[in-house]
C-alpha cells in the first residue's frame, strides 16, 4: 500500500482484555486456582455445574474488582447482580458463564498511556466487569483429538472494556503495557499474556480521515503476545484499507489472529451472532458495595505508577525517561522508593538502580527480590561517593561487586580494606607531583614551553603513583598550579 492511500485513512481502536485473578481459589468454588497444574485435577462438581451443586461468590473478586477501579477512576455500582451466558462448547462443562451482563462492578474511568505530544493521553474505558473462564480446548496435544483441561473453567476473570479511543497499533500496545503495569501493581493478575493469564481481543476499524462516523469493526482473537497485539492491528489496518479502496464491503466479524504467518484468518460473522440468552444468575444473591467498602479498600492501595511517575519528574527533578523506567516494574520502584528512604541524592539512585542493579539483575536472570545488596547499603555507597572518598567509576567497578558478594562489610569498609579511599589530602598529593615532576623533566620541559596537551601524560603518572586513589578534580587543579609556578 501506498503511503498516499494510507494516509487518507484514520483507524479505530477498542480493546477487550481479559484478565485472570490472582486468588488462591476459582471465583464460585472452593477449587484451586492455579496455572499449570495436571489437567482436570482442580475440578469440582460446583465447577462443572452438576446438578444439586450451589455457586459461591469468592469475596476476594470484588475486592480485586474495586482495586482496579479505583485505580482506573471508575464509578463503582452500588448493586450488581450476576448473569448467565449461555453457550455450547466441549470446554464449557455448565452450558453457562456467569457474568455481569448489566450491572457491570465499574463503569467510565480511564487508563492513561504515554504520548509524545501530550505526555500522556487517555483512553476511556467502558466497564469493568467480573466473570469465569472456560476451559482450554488444546487443539494440537493429540494428533487425532482436541483435548479438554478444565482447571481454568470457573477461574476469576475482569474484563476490561476501552472505548474506541486508539488510533495505531502503537497506541494499543502502551495501553496493553499499562493495564499489565497496573494489574501488577494492584497484585491482582500476573499479567502474563503467554500463559494466557492476560489476554486481549481487538476491535478495528478504518475511516476516512475527517470522517464523523467510524467504520465497521472487526474483532480480532487469539494474540498471545503485546508484540502480536500490534502484529494484528497492522495487518487489519491495511487489509481494510485494501478492502474499502476496492470498494468491497467490510462485515462484522470475528478473525483469528496467526502469529506464524503474520494474517488474520476469519472465523465467523457477527450476523450469525450467538444468542447468548442472558439471564440473571438465580444461584448467587445480588451484592451491594457500600460506600464504606469501597473506603476501606482504598486506604490499603498501594502507590500507582503514574502518581510515582509525578512524584519522581516534580518532586525528585527525575528525567521522563528515568521516571519511566523506573516504575515501568512495581518491584523497582519499590527498592528505589527504599533506597531514597536513606538518600536525598535521587538522581544517583536512579541511575545506580536502572545502570548497575537492573544489568546485575539482567545478566544473571535475578528479580529485584533476590538483589543481594540492601537498599541502605547501596545508599551508603552513594554516600562514601558524595562525600568524595571513592570515585564514582571505583564504586562500581571495585566496591560494588564487592557488596554484591559479601553483605558483611559496609562499602566504606570494603573500600578501606582494598585500599580504594580517595586521596584528596594535599600535602599527599604534592608529593607525589613533586615525584612526578622530577621523574619526568623532559615532559615537564615540553610542557612549559606549550605543550599543554602533556598535562594529560603527567596526570597518568600520577594516578599511577597513587595507585589510582589521588582524587582527580584535586590533583588536578594542584598538578595546574605546581607546573605554573616552576
Ligand atoms: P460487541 O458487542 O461486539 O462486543 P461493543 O460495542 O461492546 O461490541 O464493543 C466492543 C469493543 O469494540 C469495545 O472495546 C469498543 O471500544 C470497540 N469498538 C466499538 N466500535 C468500534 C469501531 N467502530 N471500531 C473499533 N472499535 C470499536
Ligand atoms: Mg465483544
Amino acid at each position: 500500500m501506498t503511503p498516499e492511500i494510507r494516509a487518507k485513512y484514520e483507524v479505530v481502536i477498542g480493546l477487550e482484555v481479559h484478565a485472570q485473578m490472582l486468588t488462591k481459589t476459582k471465583a464460585y468454588s472452593n477449587d484451586v486456582n492455579e496455572f499449570g497444574a495436571i489437567p482436570n485435577t482442580n475440578v469440582s462438581p460446583i465447577t462443572l455445574g452438576h446438578p444439586g451443586t450451589l455457586p459461591k461468590m469468592n469475596k476476594k473478586t470484588i475486592e480485586y474488582a474495586i482495586r482496579l477501579g479505583i485505580a482506573c477512576g471508575c464509578d463503582i455500582t452500588e448493586n450488581q447482580n450476576f448473569d448467565r451466558k449461555n453457550y455450547f462448547y466441549p470446554d464449557l462443562p455448565k452450558g453457562y458463564q456467569i457474568t455481569q451482563d448489566h450491572t457491570p462492578i465499574c463503569k467510565n474511568g480511564q487508563i492513561y498511556i504515554k504520548d509524545e505530544k501530550e505526555g500522556e493521553k487517555p483512553i476511556k474505558l467502558t466497564r469493568i466487569h467480573m466473570e469465569e473462564d472456560a476451559g482450554k480446548s488444546m487443539h494440537d496435544v493429540d494428533l487425532y483429538d482436541t483435548l479438554v483441561d478444565l482447571n481454568r473453567a470457573g477461574v476469576p476473570l475482569l474484563e476490561i472494556v476501552s472505548e474506541p479511543d486508539m488510533r495505531t497499533s502503537q497506541e494499543a500496545y502502551d495501553y496493553l503495557m499499562e493495564v499489565r503495569k497496573l494489574v501488577r501493581y494492584l497484585d491482582i493478575c500476573d499479567g502474563n499474556m503467554e500463559e494466557g493469564s492476560m489476554r486481549c481481543d481487538a476491535n478495528i476499524s478504518v475511516m476516512l480521515v475527517g470522517s464523523k462516523e467510524f467504520g465497521t469493526k472487526v474483532e480480532v482473537k487469539n494474540m498471545n503476545s503485546m508484540r502480536n497485539v500490534q502484529k494484528a492491528i497492522e495487518f487489519e489496518i491495511e487489509r481494510q484499507i485494501e478492502m474499502v479502496e476496492n470498494n468491497e464491503t467490510i462485515y462484522m466479524e470475528t478473525r483469528s489472529y496467526d502469529a506464524l504467518k503474520n494474517i488474520t484468518i476469519g472465523m465467523r460473522s457477527k450476523e450469525a451472532a450467538n444468542d447468548y440468552r442472558f439471564f440473571p444468575e438465580p444461584d448467587l444473591q445480588p451484592i451491594t458495595v457500600l460506600l464504606a467498602d469501597i473506603e476501606i479498600i482504598r486506604a490499603e492501595m498501594p502507590e500507582l505508577p503514574r502518581d510515582l511517575f509525578i512524584k519522581y519528574t516534580s518532586n525528585y527533578g527525575l528525567s521522563d525517561y528515568d521516571a519511566y523506567n523506573l516504575t515501568d516494574s512495581r518491584e523497582i520502584a519499590l527498592f528505589y522508593e527504599k533506597v531514597i528512604s536513606f538518600t536525598k541524592n535521587y538522581k544517583s539512585a536512579a541511575n545506580w538502580v536502572m545502570g548497575d542493579v537492573k544489568s546485575h539483575l539482567n545478566q544473571n536472570g535475578l528479580e529485584i527480590s533476590e538483589f543481594p545488596i540492601a537498599a541502605g547499603q547501596l545508599a551508603e555507597l552513594i554516600k562514601i561517593v558524595d562525600e568524595g572518598k571513592v570515585s564514582s567509576t571505583v564504586a562500581s567497578k571495585k566496591v560494588f561487586p564487592e557488596m554484591l558478594k559479601s553483605n558483611e562489610k559496609s562499602p566504606l569498609q570494603i573500600a578501606e580494606a582494598l585500599n580504594l579511599i580517595q586521596d584528596s589530602n594535599e600535602d599527599s598529593i604534592l608529593t607525589f607531583i613533586e615525584d612526578v615532576i622530577k621523574q619526568h623533566p623532559d615532559e615537564v620541559e615540553r610542557y612549559r614551553n606549550g605543550e599543554k596537551q602533556l598535562i594529560g601524560f603527567l596526570m597518568g603518572q600520577l594516578m599511577r603513583a597513587s595507585k589510582g586513589k589521588a582524587d582527580p578534580k584535586a590533583a588536578n587543579q594542584l598538578m595546574h598550579q605546581t607546573l605554573e609556578k616552576l
